[in-house]
Formats: C-alpha cells, sequence, structure tokens
C-alpha cells in the first residue's frame, strides 16, 4: 500500500465505491473476481435508477493516405521506430514502453525536460542531479476547454465504473497484432494514474463476440477485416470502437456516467497500409475512446491530440500531446457524476522535476498533478547486447536512481546492474534509497530518511538491448543499455509505494 497520504485519485476510487460502484481495491481482488459479474445483477444491486442506456460508436482514421483538415504537423514526421526491443506479448503489458526515437532509446512516458530548464541541485557519485518545476502542462483553461464538448451531451464523459479496466485480444490474434496492442496499452498506462492502469488479461476473449457479451469492465480487442457488426460507413476506418455506457441515479440522488463495457475492431484491410508507429497510435486513440472519451477533438484546435478524428501517424519525443496527457488523467479526476467541466478540481499546469545526468545517459521523473512519471534516455547501442564481442563473464554497470514515493517526496539512491553474459539474466540494487520533503530538491546523499528498510533487489532478463524483472521485490522494472558499446544502461522501477528513473555506466 501507498506510504503517504491518497492520491486524487484513490480518493475518487473510494467515493465510488461509497455510492455503491463495486471496484476492487487492487490488481489482485480483480483476477479473483473472475469470472465477472453479470450486469444486470451488478444494475440491480449497485444503483437505485436506470437512467439510460447508450451505445457509443465512434469511428476514427477513415478516408485515404494523409490530406486533408486532420493532417498531422511536422511534430509528427520524425523518425521514431517503436520497435525497441522483442515483440511484447501479453505478459509484458505491465512493463513501461521502449521506443526508439531513431537513434536515441527511451523508456517509460515522455516527459523529459530539458536539462537548461532545471536547476542544479547537487550531485550524487557521478551523477548530476538537476530538479525544478516546468509548465509543461495544457493548463487547467486548456483541460476544460476541451472537456467541455464532452460535458455538451451528458453522455458523453464516462470512466469506467470497474477500475482498473482488464484488456483482452481475441482468441487468434497474431503476435504481430498482441505486440500492437500491448505496446499501446503501455504508451496510455504510463499516462495514466496507477490506480486506473488497464491489465492486459492473458485470457482470449472470442473472436467477433457482440458488445452486449462483452463481460462488465472490459475491453476486447478484434483484428479483422470489419464484417457483420460492424455498420457499413465505417468500412473505410482504420478502427472502431463501441462502448455500452449507463447513466444512474445513485442513493444521494446523483447522476453518474459510467461506462460498463468496450468493444474495439481493428481493420485489418487497412492495417497493411500504415506503420507499426501509426497503427500503435490508432490503437491508442481507440482505447482511450473506450476508456473515456466518445467523441473526438477538434483538428486544428488540437493539432498534437491523439483524439483528433484523425489520428496522428506517429507520436513526438513526448508520445502522447500536452492536452493528451492532460485530459487523459484530467478524466480520472473529474468527481463521479460531474455535470459540467467546470467541476475539475485543481490543476496545474506545471510538473516537479527531478533529473539526473551520467555521461550521455539521463533519467528522472515528473510529478504531474499527484500523476508520477518516470523516464530514462540514451543512445541506442550498435548491436544487441549478446552480440557486444567485448564483453564476457559478467558485466556491471553503477549508477544512481531518481523519484518520488507515492506522496510525491523527492526519494534518490544507488542504482547497480549486474548481468551474466552467458546467461543474459542478473540482478538489479537499488540501495541507500532515501526520501526528502515534497517536491524538494534532494539534497546530498546521505542527508535524507531511510525510505522503507532502504533497498529494492530485482532479478533481471536481457531481452535485445532491454532488460526487465523475472523476481524479487514487489513492482515492475523496464531498463535498456545505452551507447554504442552498451556503456550505460537505464530503466524504470514503478510501485504503488513510489516511481522512479536511474541511470548507470559500466
Ligand atoms: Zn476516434
Amino acid at each position: 500500500m501507498p506510504s503517504g497520504s491518497a492520491t486524487r485519485y484513490q480518493t475518487r476510487a473510494r467515493e465510488l465505491r461509497s455510492r455503491g460502484f463495486p471496484l476492487p481495491t487492487s490488481h489482485a481482488s480483480i483476477r479473483k473476481n473472475k469470472p465477472m459479474r453479470n450486469r444486470n445483477r451488478f444494475a440491480q444491486k449497485a444503483f437505485s435508477v436506470l437512467l439510460s442506456l447508450a451505445l457509443i460508436l465512434p469511428g476514427c482514421g477513415g478516408g485515404g493516405g494523409g490530406g486533408g483538415s486532420g493532417r498531422a504537423p511536422d511534430v509528427f514526421h520524425n523518425k521514431a521506430h517503436v520497435v525497441a526491443g522483442p515483440n511484447q506479448t501479453v505478459e509484458d503489458a505491465r512493463q513501461a514502453p521502449a521506443i526508439d526515437f531513431d537513434g536515441t532509446l527511451h523508456i517509460g512516458a515522455g516527459v523529459e525536460p530539458d536539462r537548461n530548464q532545471l536547476g542544479t541541485t547537487s550531485e550524487h557519485g557521478d551523477a548530476v542531479i538537476s530538479s525544478g518545476h516546468v509548465r509543461d502542462g495544457a493548463g487547467r483553461d486548456a483541460v476544460v476547454a476541451f472537456f467541455s464538448q464532452f460535458f455538451t451531451d451528458r453522455k458523453r464523459l464516462r470512466t469506467f465504473w470497474r477500475q482498473p479496466v482488464v484488456v483482452r485480444v481475441a482468441r487468434g490474434t497474431s503476435a504481430a497484432h498482441t505486440d500492437l496492442a500491448v505496446r499501446a496499452v503501455q504508451i496510455l498506462n504510463a499516462y495514466l494514474p496507477r490506480e486506473n492502469r488497464m491489465i492486459f488479461s492473458e485470457i482470449p476473449s472470442p473472436y467477433g463476440a457482440d458488445l452486449a457479451d462483452v463481460p462488465a469492465g472490459e475491453i476486447h480487442i478484434n483484428f479483422g477485416p470489419f464484417g457483420e457488426q460492424i455498420p457499413e460507413n465505417f468500412r473505410t476506418h482504420r478502427g472502431v470502437s463501441s462502448t455500452d455506457v449507463r447513466g444512474y441515479l445513485d442513493v444521494g440522488g446523483v447522476e453518474i456516467t459510467s461506462a460498463i463495457a468496450s468493444r474495439i475492431w481493428i481493420n485489418t484491410n487497412r492495417l497493411h497500409q500504415f506503420t507499426d508507429e501509426a497503427n500503435i497510435t490508432s490503437m491508442a486513440h481507440e482505447l482511450m475512446h473506450s476508456l473515456a472519451f466518445s467523441g473526438h477533438a477538434d483538428s486544428a484546435r488540437y493539432p498534437e491530440a491523439l483524439l483528433r478524428s484523425r489520428s496522428p501517424r506517429g507520436f513526438s519525443r513526448r508520445i502522447l500531446g500536452p492536452i493528451d496527457r492532460d485530459v487523459i488523467a484530467a478524466a480520472f479526476a473529474y468527481p463521479p457524476g460531474a455535470t459540467s467541466a467546470n467541476e475539475l478540481g485543481p490543476w496545474s499546469s506545471t510538473s516537479f522535476h527531478l533529473r539526473g545526468d551520467m555521461d550521455d545517459v539521463s533519467f528522472g521523473v515528473a510529478s504531474f498533478n499527484g500523476l508520477l512519471q518516470p523516464w530514462a534516455s540514451g543512445p541506442r547501442p550498435a548491436t544487441n547486447l549478446a552480440d557486444n564481442q567485448a564483453l564476457s563473464g559478467s558485466a556491471s554497470w553503477t549508477g544512481r536512481l531518481l523519484g518520488f514515493t507515492s506522496s510525491s517526496e523527492s526519494l534518490a539512491g544507488a542504482a547497480d546492474l549486474t548481468i551474466n553474459l552467458a546467461t543474459l539474466s542478473g540482478q538489479i540494487d537499488f540501495t541507500g534509497l532515501e526520501h526528502w520533503g515534497v517536491n524538494a530538491a534532494p539534497g546530498p546523499v546521505g542527508s535524507g530518511r531511510t525510505w522503507n528498510d532502504g533497498d529494492l533487489r530485482y532479478s533481471v532478463i536481457v531481452r535485445k538491448n532491454t532488460f526487465i524483472q523475472t523476481g524479487g521485490d514487489a513492482g515492475e522494472v523496464t531498463g535498456a543499455f545505452f551507447g554504442a558499446l552498451h556503456e550505460g544502461m537505464g530503466g524504470v522501477v514503478e510501485r504503488s509505494d513510489m516511481s522512479a528513473g536511474f541511470g548507470g555506466t559500466r
């Protein structure tokens, strides 16, 4: 459990529970809860009055190649190759996204600030530590303006009554298509409060099931030619999301609109006409529809938004556009039953950042309206680690970690990675973990208070130029090797009680 005060998202979850929404308290409990409860029983037990039933069906990414009012601005025309790391399987959905930005490997959310936007704080070993506030959000007015379009129809802003949402791909989905879906989930999860991150079930869904047969709290993803379930006018679209939405009066008389279940079709007749990157963007766009947003953002007004009617064909170094980052987090910050965009609580346009630099490895974490987003970045190696002829036996990297506790207290410690080149497995240890105040610049090593028992230890396995946890303490570790000869390493470690970026050199 988080050690600090509850986040606004945890508070909202408690509020929903108190109003009769049977929300699970953890990822573990939703797994125990299978099979999902029958939707009619849910309706009878949880709510006093059923107001309405709506099926919302936005289709997306229609039309031919480029052009039109929705043409992506130049910011998206980079050469990002999203195939960093191995083919991602369902088991990898908990990991952070790994993206190769034309030679720069990046782990985690695209929130790294320029070093010159921050003030240098101190040195931790060989790492230069900087910190500071950066205005990198869209701002409250922009967020309220964005949400206003969803509140014009009272059915239109709705998150799932059951959090976290369970995603499944249909039985028979190819490894390549599963990879697209997993990468889209990894990207959106890097921008969602931990409590609201999607869980990818290893149990496939029936192919082509009716929306009415999708269990409550689930999103089913089908890859296939558009068939009988999809209206004729959606046949040229790249994807379509349909969501079962219900409005209820809760026992206090407050009207709550909630998504019950959702289904996505990705049109395989069109998929091959686009890059993997464009298809992942399109997948993430459909998932945003399923998670919270039924409508589209105006392309002229929000050219960087993933939620534009023609989703961008790729993403910038920020991965999600500034307005995307705000609205995906803000959707879960609205109180249940909100009827106006103005009901969004306090919303800051600035993030507090911690950043570490060691040679050309950089890493850090952003705290943005309570959302913690770690990252790490460095040059792509010339070969996979296994093919580095200069390395044999075991290799070690030493460095530092920078993070926040779940209550946004600054956190730092040592990061030590050792890999056995023969087995491509090893160990990463984070030791001497200490914390300071909320949004405080970390002091010199040894000046903080010991965090928990002071260390976290994980066994890891190497996959191409990335590594992930295979055991050890709770949490997820996603890392990469950096530099032509794997001179550097870095990544992120995420738990319910902390989130951190780390980096080191050999
Ligand atoms: Zn759409």
